[in-house]
């Protein structure tokens, strides 16, 4: 006791007063932590998104509790991080697995796309101006 500064006499001696504190340190940290996610802009959207949809991937339809509700991530739907429309249009909740595989899916939709794109726009080239020719000749 004697090693006690005198200001922890308070919390020992009340012992009412204990489960109050403890609810009031637990108030703390929530507040804390909303508080962090709302100086992280970028945070904030996931928030929104996991209050207006429901804690389940829209892919697998996985159900999330608070205890993993970290591993369901917020996807956005135009893969535009800053497109965030506050009803929620571009966002959709995904587990860790499925957003994954959405991306990967997207990354290899953009390579196709381009490929595809060089492939065509090689031979096109090569044969448009021939036609145009051609047609500009037909029209004369
Ligand atoms: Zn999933
Ligand atoms: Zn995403």
């Amino acid at each position: 006791m004697a090693n006690n500064p005198p200001y922890k006499k308070k919390g020992t001696t009340t012992k009412l007063n204990k489960t109050t504190d403890q609810r009031n340190s637990a108030m703390e940290r929530i507040v804390s932590m909303a508080r962090s996610d709302n100086d992280s802009r970028a945070a904030g959207y996931r928030e929104k998104s996991l209050r207006i949809h429901p804690h389940v991937c829209a892919k697998c339809g996985r159900e999330f509790s608070q205890d993993n509700l970290t591993e369901l991530t917020v996807h956005h739907k135009d893969h535009n991080h800053d497109n965030n429309p506050e009803d929620g249009s571009n966002w959709e909740n995904l587990c860790i697995y499925c957003h994954d595989n959405e991306h990967s899916r997207y990354t290899e939709f953009l390579a196709s796309e381009r490929q595809t794109l060089e492939k065509e726009e090689e031979p096109e080239a090569a044969t448009h101006n021939p036609f145009a020719d051609l047609g500009k000749l037909l029209n004369k």
